[in-house]
């Protein structure tokens, strides 16, 4: 794909609960991953957007929370809508982004020069793509991170004007 033609790939509109949505990709990851504890906070929230994509933002989130975060530490998922806005906010108690290296997490092949970091696999395009994204949907993305303490990281989109 040439440059530009980014903007103009066609969305495959749903109209679903983001937070059923959510719960649902939780399940998955506690299927698969037992060395982490996981809470939800979600109130219902009905969305349209691309499942597919949204679900896959979601993903990378997650994925990131647990490379990012130490065994047995805790891995909390939020969705909340207000004020017409959709959040979905994926929280660890992992190792945190140093605040020089916050403004750089989206771009693409950017990884964290931390060697704990660099222990874990990535190649670095994850939050590229979330970020993608999300703003496909006329969204943005929040991050909120402390070294040692952890990350809070969130996509925020409109709900359609049809859902208010
Ligand atoms: P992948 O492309 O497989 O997701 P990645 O995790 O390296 O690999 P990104 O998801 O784009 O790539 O993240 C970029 C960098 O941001 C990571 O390398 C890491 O340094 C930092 N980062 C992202 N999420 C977290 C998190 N939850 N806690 C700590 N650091 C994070």
């Amino acid at each position: 794909l040439a440059r530009g033609d980014n903007n103009t790939m066609a969305l495959q509109i749903d109209h679903f609960e983001l937070s059923l949505l959510a719960l649902e990709v939780l399940r998955e990851t506690q299927m698969i991953d037992s060395g982490h504890e996981y809470n939800s906070s979600v109130t219902s929230v009905f969305i349209k957007a691309d499942k597919g994509l949204i679900k896959q933002a979601m993903r990378i989130l997650i994925d990131n929370a647990i490379k990012y975060t130490p065994p047995g530490n805790r891995i909390t998922v939020s969705v909340s809508g207000a004020g017409g806005f959709a959040r979905l906010t994926v929280h660890d108690e992992g190792i945190g982004i140093a605040s020089d290296a916050v403004p750089k997490i989206f771009d693409r092949f950017f990884r964290a020069d931390e060697s704990r970091a660099r222990a874990t696999g990535g190649t670095g395009l994850g939050l590229s793509i979330a970020k993608w994204i999300t703003e496909r949907h006329g969204g943005h993305m929040e991050v909120l991170s402390r070294q040692d303490i952890g990350t809070k990281i969130s996509i925020v989109f409109p709900i359609a004007e049809e859902n208010l």
